[in-house]
């Protein structure tokens, strides 16, 4: 870093693997310098973990860099090329808003992409102007936040800045860039954007880069691009169980917002259900509820599909045998993924030991918070603290023979009550990001430029298992509404090619 007065190190040390991949996979470009640029919000404890000085950080200098106004020693700028099923449409896609600014290479030797989003046009920007604005990227930062805290593998947020210049979407908003910390940018897309674009040899370059990024343990397997696919598989069956596990519904589950690295990105219409009902659909532009609640384990299959087919090149020089391969990999993907939530769901409710009954004892209980439209996290934290609270659920005598049930199956493990009590304090979060929460605090940032009720929630959010007084507050519902809670995607061209999509 050279402007600013800026004494102290940041502490910016990057690396640039992806750089060195070959030059079709990405466009090498600085970002569109801003006019002037305001630090909105840090992430200290994150910043820290990178290895980066947070006073630097806020000074002249370190805010000129989380605005693309500065480019941090070491950094090579890029626009990561990529393709992606959106709605089950294919379409040529890549960083249009964002840049990869470099890897930082943290104390400890991790290695995360530093990315900042809303940087400005690249080449795959379409008809889009490449920024982002403000209420959009706060929103990304503390839900990915509370996931983080929540034990979800997620990307992370370091930083929003304003930049001081207007976003026109349907008005004029304040506009903003988020830093994105993520294991990588790797997605399901980046493969596909490969795979039909690129030669055989750039396939085998990408996976390679891939195995030794972050799955070096199955590197020397005898048949590495199969372990690859497998590796995906289980990570993504590992997420999704824990998206359904805490009530959180992605919204655009397109396989350009699918990671490799088994993380949660690109937060856009999500969010985390209230009431149990597996038909929610919170985003405005999933007209059809292909990504529902109760559909993202299936979608997430069916996105593994797709990645599967990418690699059939490398999976066997046989297409019949690299296809049966693939098919194979792919058929453990429901069991993978039942078997997580299974766990997950015993965890939530106190058990330890396994029994053949058990899945339907949880199903019974889903059933009963489907049809009485009981909260989903409340009631958990209920059954936690063996409070009996004052909803219609609680209430039935169908509730009570199901409790009874319960119980007897708690006696039926060694644990005492004790830990079972513990086991289920540390699988129910005691609060979410609830729709109107998150709505409140946006709405006093952006129209108010009041931080403070944001500030409040993030702090409550970041120790979801606390179970603390001050987060009682925080997990009452919203008022009874006649609208349903629908989160916009901001109109941009990404919703233009959407609605488009959605025949
Ligand atoms: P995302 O919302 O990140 O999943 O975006 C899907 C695609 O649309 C990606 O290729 C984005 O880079 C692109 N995109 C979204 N918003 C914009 C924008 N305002 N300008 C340019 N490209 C955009
Ligand atoms: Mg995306």
């Amino acid at each position: 870093m050279t402007k600013g007065k800026a004494i102290i190190e940041t502490g910016w040390n990057l690396d640039n693997s992806y750089a060195r991949l070959p030059k079709s996979f990405f466009t090498s470009l600085n970002p569109t310098p801003v006019r002037s640029p305001k630090l909105i919000i840090l992430n200290n404890p994150l910043a820290t973990s990178l290895g980066l000085n947070v006073q630097a950080l806020q000074s002249e200098g370190g805010i000129e860099v989380l605005a693309g106004n500065g480019i941090p020693e070491g950094a090579l700028p890029l626009a990561q090329a990529y393709a992606g099923h959106q709605f089950g449409h294919f379409n040529m896609l890549g960083d249009g808003r964002a840049l990869l600014i470099g890897e930082q290479i943290t104390p400890l030797g991790e290695r995360f992409d530093i990315q900042l989003k809303g940087s400005g046009r690249t080449p795959y920007s379409r008809g889009g102007d490449g920024r982002a604005a403000l209420g959009p990227m706060l929103r990304e930062y503390i839900i990915s936040e509370a996931m983080h805290a929540l034990g979800i593998p997620t990307t992370r947020s370091l930083a929003v800045v304003t930049t001081g210049e207007p976003v026109i979407r349907e008005t004029e908003l304040a506009g903003a860039i988020l830093t994105r910390v993520a294991a990588s940018h790797l997605r399901v897309g980046t493969f596909q954007y490969v795979a039909n674009w690129g030669t055989a040899r750039e396939l085998r370059v990408l996976a390679d880069y891939t195995l030794k990024r972050h799955f070096p343990d199955v590197e020397a397997d005898e048949r590495p691009y199969l372990s690859l696919l497998q590796e995906v598989i289980k990570r993504q069956a590992v997420l999704i169980a824990k998206w359904q596990l805490v009530g959180f519904i992605h919204g655009v589950m397109n396989t350009d917002n699918m990671t490799i690295s088994g993380e949660t990105i690109d937060y856009g219409p999500c969010a985390f259900m209230d009431g149990y009902d597996p038909a929610t659909v919170f985003s405005s532009i999933d007209i059809r509820g292909r990504y529902a609640y109760g559909n993202q384990p299936h979608i997430g299959g069916w996105n593994l599909a797709r990645f599967a087919e990418t690699l059939l090149p490398l999976l066997h020089e046989n297409q019949e045998e690299a296809v049966k391969l693939a098919q194979d990999a792919i058929s453990d993907f429901p069991e993978l993924y039942h078997r997580n939530w299974l766990a997950g769901m015993r965890a939530k409710l106190g058990i330890f030991n396994e029994e053949i009954q058990d899945g339907s004892l949880i199903e019974d209980l889903l059933g009963m918070m489907e049809k009485y439209r009981a909260d989903y996290t409340n009631t958990f934290r209920a059954l936690t603290f063996g409070i009996q609270e004052d909803t219609v659920l609680f209430g039935t005598p169908e509730f009570a023979q199901w409790h009874e049930l319960w119980q007897a199956r708690l006696g039926r493990q060694q644990e005492s009550k004790a830990s079972s009590h513990q086991l289920m304090r540390n699988s129910n979060p005691a609060l979410i990001p609830r729709n109107h929460r998150v709505e409140e605090a946006l709405e006093a940032a952006v129209k108010q430029g009041d931080y403070s009720v944001m500030e409040r929630l993030l702090d409550v959010l970041s120790s979801p298992y606390a179970h603390s007084p001050k987060q009682a507050d925080y997990s009452t519902l919203p008022a009874p509404s006649t609208c349903p809670y629908r989160t916009f995607a901001v109109p941009d061209i990404e919703t233009l090619d959407q609605l488009i999509d959605v025949k």
